[in-house]
């Protein structure tokens, strides 16, 4: 095997491997080299996405979900069953062969294109050399004329509650609880912690949310986290707002947390508890002396728009450099690289990035939150529609929630699409089609949308925007 590439990658997570895959169907000569180790001890590549992230959260939110209207909504349905319950090891090992179906599939994809996989850890050298490490510790340099920097992130740890494997963990621990925890204690309020926390809560645990800010989703348009809190607090999650958890007491078969909110110091018991206070980027091991490679002030890898880092031929992508730590704004970038080195001019449209949180129902939006646009002075017209209107909703026993569309007073151009509702992660991906294409309130509302469908509620929502909905009375009329 040839030491020589013309493309090293590091991190075989979502951004990485798009990179490596596109880097090989365009023909250049590529290696990829990560270091992951799966539960079995083997080597893994799709990184957190797969291994412990997007994938394997889902596939526990896809479960409790299922358990949850068994066992709450198929009544209304006219469906009775036996008691139901949950069998939590099968629930995990379920998960566990999604995720080793779709790293296996990597693997193939790898083999498939061309791409020339390294287990290790990756150094980046100086002059395109990087040092593989293995995991026997043996050491190999490889010459590259690119290299694209992917190794990730990692979840951030807080001196208050250190992870001690068992009861209190990170969000990768909380994905491979043996049993249904009574009381569940989860720090910070963010994407993972609501995610995590839901899973848990629709089993039965009792779940308390302590988070530091005073706000709810202070990055989602307000009325919409407004919205979301409160349905996620009928369905039984205790979200402590403004409680900052000062300490966290291991008890043998469970956890005393110390935390302060306005009104003092307060002890909660938990058999276990969920730190979720967010993900750092992952540098440890990656950079030689001599890589000419910098951070940024936050720790991130330095690059610019086009991911290029302060060394001409070296290029950083994913959760390691600046912007939202999501798996597609990583694997757009790992793309964009990929086809740059082979000479197409591509930019990533930074404004279009979809967010998910995966709750029930889901919360998805992209572009400007309406507090943005007043901060910002822009004059917009609001449209929205509920999906307690929508036929569809209603079939599905699925009401709650709302599509909010914000576009420009002048032109008419969306500028922010807001969705609470069932699959808002699937009707989101219509707003971020509108908004490349630069299309307008109008040009939504004048398109046709499939009867009955839950995106019905975006078509009325763009036409709400200049007041004539058809299914509610809107408010201005036009
Ligand atoms: P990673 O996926 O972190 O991959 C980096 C890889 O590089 C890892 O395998 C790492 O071991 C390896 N590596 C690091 N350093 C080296 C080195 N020196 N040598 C060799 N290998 C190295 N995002 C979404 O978009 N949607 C979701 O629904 C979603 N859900 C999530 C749920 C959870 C619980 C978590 C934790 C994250 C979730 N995310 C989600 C975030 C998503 O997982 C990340 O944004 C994404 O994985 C980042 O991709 P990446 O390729 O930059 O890095
Ligand atoms: P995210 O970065 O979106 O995953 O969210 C993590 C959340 O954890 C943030 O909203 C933080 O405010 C919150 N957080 C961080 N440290 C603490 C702490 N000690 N106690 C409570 N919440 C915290």
């Amino acid at each position: 095997m040839s030491d020589n590439f013309d493309v090293i990658v590091i991190g075989a997570g979502p951004a990485g491997y798009a990179a490596a895959i596109r880097c090989a169907q365009l023909g250049v000569n590529t290696a990829c080299i990560d270091k992951s180790q799966g539960k079995d001890g083997q080597p893994t590549l799709g990184g957190t996405c797969l291994n412990w992230g997007c994938i394997p959260s889902k596939a526990l939110l896809d479960a409790s979900h299922k358990y949850i209207e068994a066992k709450n909504d198929f009544a209304e349905f006219g469906i009775s069953t036996g008691e139901i319950s949950i069998d939590v090891p099968k629930m995990i090992a379920r998960k566990d062969e999604i995720v080793k179906g779709l790293t296996g599939g990597i693997g193939a994809l790898f083999q498939g294109n061309g791409v020339t996989s390294y287990s290790g850890s990756g150094k980046l050298l100086g002059n395109g050399q990087v040092e593989v490490t293995d995991h026997n510790d043996l050491t190999t340099v490889l010459n590259g004329e690119h290299v694209i920097l992917a190794p990730g992130s990692a979840p951030v740890e807080i001196p208050a509650a250190p992870l001690n494997g068992s009861t209190i963990v990170d969000s990768a621990g909380a994905l491979d609880f043996d049993s249904v925890p009574t009381r569940l204690g989860v720090i910070g309020a963010g994407v993972i912690g609501l995610e995590i926390g839901s899973v848990w809560n629709r089993l039965g645990a009792e779940v308390t949310v302590l988070e530091a800010l005073e706000d709810f989703l202070p990055m989602a348009d307000t009325r919409i986290a407004r919205d979301a809190k409160k349905m996620l607090i009928a369905q039984g999650m205790d979200i402590r707002l403004g409680t900052k958890v000062t300490g966290a007491t291991p008890t043998g078969d469970g956890v005393v947390v110390a935390y302060e909110g306005e009104d003092g110091e307060h002890e909660l018991v938990v058999d276990k508890l969920i730190v979720a206070v967010g993900r750092r980027p992952f540098t440890e091991g990656l950079l030689g002396a001599d890589s000419g490679v910098a951070l940024d002030e936050n720790g991130f890898l330095f690059v610019n728009d086009l991911c290029v880092t302060d060394v001409p031929n070296v290029y950083a992508v994913g959760d390691v450099v600046r912007g939202p730590m999501l798996a597609h704004k990583g694997t757009e970038e790992g793309v964009m690289v990929a086809e740059r080195i082979a000479g197409f001019k591509p930019l990533v449209n930074y404004e279009t990035i979809p967010n998910v949180i995966y709750t029930h129902p889901e919360i998805a939006w992209v572009g400007k939150t309406e507090q943005q646009l007043k901060a910002d002075g822009t004059q917009f017209n609001a449209g929205s529609f509920p999906f307690a209107a929508s036929g569809r909703a209603m079939a599905a026993n699925d009401t709650q929630g709302m599509v909010k569309i914000l576009a420009d007073a002048e032109s008419d151009r969306i500028l922010g699409v807001h969705i609470l509702g069932p699959q808002a992660s699937e009707m989101v991906a219509q707003a971020v089609i509108a908004m490349e294409f630069d299309a307008s309130a109008e040009d939504l509302g004048i398109i046709m949308f499939a009867h009955p469908t839950l995106s019905e509620a975006v078509h009325e929502a763009a036409l709400g925007v200049a007041g004539h909905a058809i299914h509610v009375v809107n408010r201005k009329r036009k």
